[in-house]
């Protein structure tokens, strides 16, 4: 990996043997190892001894969960909060579990809809609740950087399963919970829904 990112440091027009770039390629091949290490992570280990049974069928929420990620497009990141809620049917899962789980999923290459599906489809595997919801919020550097549509917009995507989607009032309750920036009277939200788009 170190050769190619040299060489595409002489590419970009640029002398990979002066002071500030000579260990560039060591460098940033230890980044993108690391910022696509969810690729190897074993989910079932990732969970290992987290899920108790509980007699327990209130709404569970975990919000504004950091996440950092790189688009598949462009190889640029996207960043932002993750919202996630599930309903318990028997089963329940560790807290610290599910910051892990968006993790997980948030290192590789990834498109924001999947990622959010991803999150929700693994928590309805794994736990069975009667409903999982995942909102996520993020600000994509291929758009803000390279000045297209409006630099501040941020993309929201979600997912929702079981009750969240069968139920409206349930969903209501969970999205009045994380309070959407998108939902803020001033913030414009006409680029939401729209992530980074592959074909530029
Ligand atoms: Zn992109």
């Amino acid at each position: 990996m170190q050769d190619h990112i040299r060489k595409l440091l002489v590419e970009l027009g640029e002398d990979p043997d002066r002071e500030g770039l000579r260990r560039t390629p060591v460098r940033v091949e230890k980044a993108l190892r690391f910022l696509t290490s969810g690729y190897d992570a074993n989910i079932d280990e990732v969970l290992n001894d987290a899920l108790f049974s509980v007699d327990y069928s209130e709404m569970v929420i975990v919000k504004d969960i950091d996440f950092y990620s790189l688009c598949e497009h462009h190889l640029l990141p996207f960043f932002g909060k993750c919202h996630v809620a599930y309903i318990p049917s028997t089963r329940v899962i560790g807290l610290s579990k599910i910051p892990r789980l968006v993790d997980v999923f948030s290192r590789r290459l990834q498109v924001q809809e999947r990622l959010t599906n991803q999150i929700a489809d693994t928590i309805r595997e794994k736990v069975a609740p009667v409903g999982v919801a995942v909102v996520m919020e993020a600000t994509h550097l291929c758009m803000s950087m390279r000045g297209v549509e409006k630099q501040n917009s941020f993309a929201v995507t979600s997912a929702m399963l079981g009750a969240f989607r069968s139920n409206a009032r349930t969903r209501m309750e969970f999205l009045e919970l994380i309070k959407l920036r998108s939902a803020v009277p001033g913030v414009d939200t006409s680029a939401a829904n729209l992530a980074c788009v592959g074909d530029d």
